[in-house]
């Protein structure tokens, strides 16, 4: 592959509502960085809680038209609009790499599982089938639909500017719902430009707005009486915060929330294969994932051999500008998110873990102003600890040594987070009972990052998830529809006389 394009456009990012962008009104605005070299690279405007209603009343207006449309219908738009991704997907990578930081190739990687999701969606007739029953009493047969909720609204994360979204929009179109998408004001290109691709797909206008933003326009969404449901992925405190008061205004919310994740190192693992699951996934991305492994644990002696390993490729990591295609990873989001990091490993050292590889302080030549960390390895953390309690989000990897399977497996149910895990084993007993036991929502074997197919759904527990059902999947067409239930008696057939074309259902 030859060197890609680098997103340098420096226009201020505004909303895009009732089929068009429009710059923002309320005087607000906040800068998007080039994490890569420290620089601001544009403005995003923060959306007044009149921005919203009128977002909200284009999507209200424009939603009865498209939620009527037979599936099929809505179904051609979303085909388009995956043809449009496909021909525009290094465009969007290019995007996130320059304000999100991550490497290209990695934000590739972000791209093509997001077109997962609108190929899943692509199947709406197939999704929206419902359940018949023929003669449930004398003459009468009951079926369900599934119809749309009205106006939806979804509040996206910074570590997945592209992908979340599209977790999220495709089958809350496909399910004839209008959208409401407020991204995350850290890099917030990538919602226009999708909006402007479904504008060129045949969608409507008003069926999907952006609204850019802070708590402003977030709290403007959760109060808003016509906004019916709310999908949120980011931080556990904002989960939360989102669920009860989503709740308060009577809505129907899923909001994902934070991770710590565990990678289980068994004493019969392969342990190149082990060294490498854990180097990819703790470092990759910078740590800036969901589905990061943070913790390893690592079971009887196996530890004397992993440590090391690991320790001489964290040295290693090429760390460089994102769109160096040689680049291991890139810098992180924001300089407050690096300080951040580097202030736990500051905390870890006074702690009492075993600081094996110190990543804080790192220098790219020639990007000296960008917010780079290097990675880092901790030994003989505690679950007492706070770097192994709280969610670090950064390249920070802590091992914790535990003696048995048992332990393994008490030490990840006690977590209060449970988004993903992993198990490396060659024993096909001891794989079975972990995923069997385990109080986590998604289970690696010898998998590192156990990030579910487009129509498997996506979904954490405990603390990683306020709501009672996945991301996407068969559980997003829920999500995005409510049940009617109809109970049909017809006591006298009316006659229709004969139709002699061929039925086309257009
Ligand atoms: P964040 O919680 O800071 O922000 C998420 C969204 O909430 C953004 O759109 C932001 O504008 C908004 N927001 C922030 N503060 C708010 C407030 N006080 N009131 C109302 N809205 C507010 O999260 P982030 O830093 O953008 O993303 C990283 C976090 O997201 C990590 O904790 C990560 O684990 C989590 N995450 C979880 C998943 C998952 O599937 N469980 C996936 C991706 C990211």
């Amino acid at each position: 592959m030859g060197a890609p394009e680098a997103f340098t456009q420096t226009t201020d990012v505004g909303h895009f509502i009732g089929g068009r962008a429009v710059p923002g009104t309320s005087g607000r605005q906040q800068a998007v960085y080039n994490p890569a070299t420290g620089a601001v690279a544009r403005q995003v405007a923060l959306a007044s809680t009149g921005e919203v209603a009128a977002a909200v009343a284009n999507a209200k207006a424009a939603q009865p038209a498209w939620g009527d449309l037979p599936p099929i219908r809505r179904a051609r738009v979303l085909n388009s609009f995956l043809a449009l991704l496909n021909q525009h997907k290094d465009t969007l990578a290019a995007m996130i790499s320059a304000e999100h930081g991550k490497v290209f190739t990695d934000a590739q990687g972000e791209v093509a599982r997001g077109i997962d999701i609108v190929e899943f969606a692509c199947g709406a007739p197939q999704l929206l089938k419902t359940a018949f029953t023929d003669q449930v009493s004398s003459g009468i047969d009951n079926h369900t639909l599934r119809q749309p909720l009205g106006v939806v609204a979804g509040i996206t994360p910074f570590n997945f500017p592209c992908m979340v979204p599209l977790w999220m929009f495709p089958l809350a179109l496909a399910t004839g719902n209008a959208f409401i998408l407020k991204p995350s004001e850290r890099d917030p290109s990538c919602s226009l430009f999708m909006a402007e691709l479904l504008k060129q797909a045949g969608l409507p206008d008003g069926v999907f707005n952006v609204v850019q933003g802070d708590k402003v326009a977030v709290d403007a969404l959760l109060a808003h009486p016509d906004v019916k449901a709310v999908s949120f992925v980011g931080s556990t405190p904002i989960a939360q915060y989102i669920y009860e008061t989503g709740a308060h205004h009577g809505k129907r919310v899923q909001a994902l929330g934070g991770a710590k994740n565990h990678l289980v190192v068994m004493p019969d693992a392969n342990v190149d294969q082990a060294v490498d699951a854990l180097v990819g996934a703790a470092y990759g991305s910078a740590g800036e994932r969901c589905m990061a492994i943070s913790v390893a644990v690592l079971v009887g002696d196996i530890a004397d051999q992993i440590v090391p390993k690991v320790a001489e490729r964290a040295r290693a990591l090429k760390v460089a500008n994102p769109m160096d295609l040689s680049a291991e990873m890139g810098p992180i989001v924001t300089a407050a998110a690096r300080d951040r990091i580097e202030a736990y490993i500051g905390t870890g050292v006074q702690e009492g873990a075993t600081l094996v590889v110190d990543g804080r302080g790192l220098k790219v030549p020639g990007l000296e102003g960008g917010f780079f960390t290097g990675g880092t390895l901790f030994d003989h953390v505690t679950p007492a600890m706070r770097i192994y309690k709280e969610e670090i989000f950064g390249p920070v990897l802590a091992c914790v040594r535990v003696p048995d399977f048992a332990t393994a497996l008490q030490l990840i149910n006690d977590h209060e987070f449970g988004n993903g895990v992993s198990i490396y084993t060659s024993d096909g007993g001891i794989a079975r009972e972990f995923t069997r036991r385990v109080q986590v929502g998604m289970v690696g074997v010898n998998v590192p990052i156990p990030v579910p197919m487009a129509w498997h759904g996506f979904g954490g527990w405990k603390k990683s998830l306020f709501g009672d059902m996945h991301a996407y999947g068969e559980e997003g067409v829920r999500f995005y529809t409510k049940q009617k239930s109809v109970m049909q008696r017809w006591p006298e057939s009316i006659a229709k006389g004969a139709e002699f074309n061929f039925p086309t259902g257009r």
